[in-house]
């Protein structure tokens, strides 16, 4: 299984990310963790995305792109991977593109989380009372769902029109989102 999670910041994507992936097998790629674990280890990769991650913006594609096409070569993703935060520009739908034909693989579907905007507001305020990430604060939070308006939602757009996208409610208990996305799943295997 090939599949790319979407959804704005605060859809729950990393939680259910990490479900998927247990049980298909198949290692959860989210960007914002790789990027995260970079800064928190001082690594020149994690200080040339700290100054974007901190104030809501996009890290430039050209890092971003070299760093997943290094973890899609890597052994585990053969059987399959689960992306989670990539892509979320049109030009990182073509390069991931690129890489998919370099490896010789292809896509099986796009999910795609939804959940209204105050929601996700709310969602994400709570979160950084408990969790502390230094982009949780209000006016960032407000800032990522912006650059998810202006660059990542049109992607829907264009895996819609490859036949790839399956729009999936985010909302209601945890548990039965996941069981929506196991539903989804199970309809792109057969
Ligand atoms: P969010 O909950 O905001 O979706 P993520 O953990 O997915 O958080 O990403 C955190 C930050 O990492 C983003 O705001 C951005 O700065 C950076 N980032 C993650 N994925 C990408 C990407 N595909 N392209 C550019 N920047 C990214």
């Amino acid at each position: 299984m090939r599949l790319i999670l979407m959804g704005p910041p605060g859809a729950g994507k990393g939680t259910q990310a990490t479900r998927i992936a247990e049980r298909y097998g198949i290692p959860a790629i989210s960007t914002g963790d790789i990027f995260r674990s970079n800064v928190a280890a001082g690594t020149p990769l994690g200080v040339a995305a700290k100054t974007y991650m901190d104030s809501g913006e996009y890290v430039p594609n050209n890092i971003t792109d070299a760093m997943v096409r290094d973890r899609l070569a890597e052994r585990d993703c053969g059987r399959g991977f689960l992306l989670d935060g990539y892509p979320r520009t049109l030009d990182q739908v073509k390069e991931l593109d690129t890489m998919l034909t370099d490896l010789g693989v292809h896509l099986d579907g796009v999910l795609l989380l939804a959940v209204d905007a105050e929601e996700l507001i709310q969602r994400l305020i709570r979160r950084a009372t408990m969790e502390g990430r230094p982009d949780d604060t209000e006016a960032v939070i407000r800032r990522r769902q912006e650059v998810y308006q202006e660059q990542t939602a049109s992607l829907a757009l264009e895996y819609n029109a490859r036949s790839l996208l399956a729009e999936i409610n985010g909302t209601g208990h945890v548990d039965h989102v996941t069981d929506r996305i196991h539903t989804v799943i199970a309809r792109l295997r057969r």
